[in-house]
């Protein structure tokens, strides 16, 4: 079965299929970079990756580019009031999206920032106006005329037929009710930022930005454009009609958008106090792999609204993973193969790619590997696992690894960049005693709680009990649990 995807276009789900060859072209808007992501970006920058994770596995190239918006109204109000440049303001919110993608188990796409590419910019506005469906104004900005591009409105369904011709909008805080024509460059400002190019000094509209970019990236005609649900309209409507209009062919074939994400019930406001970058929620102590895992444990298209107590559960759903995998990978099982584990396997497999294909039903996959290490679990308790049906259960944990990014434990690692990152930005009262113990308990690595377990368990054969039992309380003191069973000792982080 291929991937079936719904299309904001058509308002359907439809098949996706690349329209050249086997490469999936695919482009998302990205991050403004006035201040460090919130967890609701990062909903929709994780559906997106999983899908483009989930297009390779399913055996895609995928050129996925996303821009970063290094100049906005907002960018240059902060820049201004903090005395700083735009680039010297922008480049620690760059680094951070980085840096927190990465740690959120992002994979890197092709990113490209708007403060790069203006002159390209100046020249789309050139020639629309040579298409005389954009003018200029008396100030030296540029607008796009909407009412030369009949079909405007097609993406958010809005009928604009009754629109008032040549009304204008010149900020990038749209009024989302009335259709205006739009600002594709905007004269400077006295004190703000600008550049001089073929069309005058100025700076572009976002819309025209991500246009651009991903027609230079990705041709003219691309697969997929993605993002967050409030930019069907206007941002990606105005690309569609600057792009559209420019070059007469389909901008996007489909449009990818990420149900707004919800906090505790609520729309996330600073004001509710429900507002969470990804790093106030680490700093609170929790993982990055269970924040990954529960902003994923949602279907893309679905509600999801955001609790502590989801968060809690989604930790013990890695962990159960976790603890699984390293039961199958270190246990000792019989020689030979169960037949029932290896259609365990390859079921578990075509149920998480049904579940995928179907339009990314990232909850299913889920259920589907729950349910096999369940059933493997009590295989292996039953003493019905044999060694042969190892690599195919491990093959599946990897499978599905591959798509959702949360196994490989590396949180503290990451966590003890954040706890540094708080202290040299002098904001220590925010590190919470959850964080600094779980940074403390890895003072102990994984290879050396693992030489200890062995030095234990000599000791203890040896019949040395005094070196063992120290041995234990040491681990335990650094945050290990350690269980002996049939299959030797196991262990675990607390
Ligand atoms: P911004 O940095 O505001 O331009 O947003 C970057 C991306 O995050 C865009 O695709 C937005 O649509 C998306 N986004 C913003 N807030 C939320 C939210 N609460 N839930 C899901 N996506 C969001
Ligand atoms: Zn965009």
């Amino acid at each position: 079965m291929p991937l079936r995807l719904y299309n904001t276009m058509s308002s359907q789900i439809e098949e996706f299929r690349p329209s050249r060859d086997n490469e999936v072209r695919m482009y998302a808007c990205g991050p403004t970079v006035y201040d460090y992501g919130h967890i609701g970006n990062f909903r929709t920058f994780i559906a997106v990756d999983l899908l483009q994770r989930f297009l390779r596995q399913s055996g895609y190239e995928v050129r996925y580019v996303m821009n970063i918006t290094d100049v906005d109204d907002k960018i240059i109000r902060n820049a201004a009031q903090a005395g700083v440049s735009v680039q010297q303001y922008t480049a620690k919110y760059i680094q951070a999206f980085l840096e927190d993608s990465a740690m959120i188990g992002i994979q890197q796409p092709i990113l490209v920032r708007a403060t790069e590419h203006i002159p390209e910019m100046a020249d789309f506005v050139a020639k629309l106006v040579g298409k005389k469906i954009a003018y200029r104004t008396d100030d030296g900005s540029y607008y796009f005329r909407i009412a030369g591009f009949p079909s405007y409105g097609k993406l958010s369904k809005r009928d604009f037929s009754g629109m008032l011709d040549g009304a204008r909008v010149d900020v990038d805080e749209y009024d989302k009710d009335s259709a205006r024509d739009f600002a594709l460059w905007k004269s400077p400002k006295p004190g703000e930022a600008s550049w001089e190019t073929s069309i005058g000094s100025g700076r572009p509209g976002w819309h025209l930005e991500c246009s651009v970019m991903s027609m230079e990236e990705l041709g003219e005609s691309f697969d997929l454009h993605a993002g967050g649900e409030d930019l069907v309209f206007p941002h990606h409507e105005n690309e569609i009609a600057q792009s559209e209009s420019l070059t007469g062919q389909t901008f996007a074939r489909f449009w990818f958008h990420v149900r707004f994400l919800l906090v505790e019930g609520e729309k996330m406001s600073k004001s509710l106090g429900n507002f969470y970058t990804l790093r106030d929620l680490v700093l609170k102590g929790y993982k990055p792999s269970s924040i990954r895992y529960l902003l994923t444990s949602v279907p893309y298209r679905n509600q999801l609204n955001f609790t502590f107590d989801g968060l809690r559960q989604a930790a013990v759903s890695v962990e159960r993973l976790r603890n699984f995998r390293q039961r199958l990978s270190s246990g000792n099982f019989p020689a030979g193969l169960t037949p029932e584990m290896q259609s365990l396997a390859s079921e578990t497999l075509e149920r998480m790619k049904a579940a995928l294909d179907d339009d990314l039903n990232t909850a299913q996959a889920q259920a589907a590997i729950f349910e096999m290490v369940r059933r493997a679990n009590s295989a292996i308790d039953s003493g019905q696992l044999k060694t042969g049906d190892r690599a195919p259960l491990l093959g599946a944990l990897d499978r599905f690894d591959e798509v959702f990014a949360v196994l490989n434990d590396d949180d503290t690692a990451k966590m003890k960049a954040i706890l540094h990152w708080a202290r040299s930005e002098g904001r220590e009262k925010e590190i919470s005693a959850e964080l600094r113990d779980q940074v403390q308990a890895d003072q102990t690595s994984n290879a050396a709680i693992e030489g200890k377990i062995a030095e234990m368990e000599a000791a203890r054969k040896a019949r040395n009990f005094a070196v063992s039992d120290a041995l234990r309380a040491e681990l335990v003191g650094a945050g290990v649990i350690i269980e002996n069973t049939k299959d030797g000792v196991r262990w675990r982080r607390k």
